[in-house]
């Protein structure tokens, strides 16, 4: 199984699925999101934008990247509510980032 990773702050329980960690020996090179013939993630203008957005609201709060390889993941990231995912309750990437006044393409 390949490793993923998860931008996360854990002082409001939120999380980005940043897609799988591609590798150059064990340096992670860029994650990738959906399948290998995809954009990748930093020329995805909706994924940047969404990553901006994550920043603003929660990079004063000590956000990290976990990989799905932590014993923290399992324990509680993966329980946090999920920009873009699909549970009950949670917004898709384009939802989160609609009227947002530092995305100009909105
Ligand atoms: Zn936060």
């Amino acid at each position: 199984m390949s490793e993923s990773a998860s931008l996360a702050c854990s002082e409001c329980r939120v999380q980005i699925d940043l897609g799988k960690a591609v590798k150059d020996l064990s340096r992670v090179r860029y994650f990738h999101s959906g399948d290998s013939d995809k954009k990748r993630n930093p020329d995805n203008g909706l994924i940047s934008a969404v990553l901006w957005k994550f920043l603003a609201e929660h990079g004063y709060h000590g956000v990290r990247v976990y990989s799905d390889y932590d014993a923290k993941y399992d324990d509680e990231v993966a329980g946090y509510e999920e920009i873009g995912g699909d549970g009950i309750g949670e917004v898709s990437l384009r939802d989160y980032v609609a009227n947002w006044s530092g995305w100009s393409l909105g």
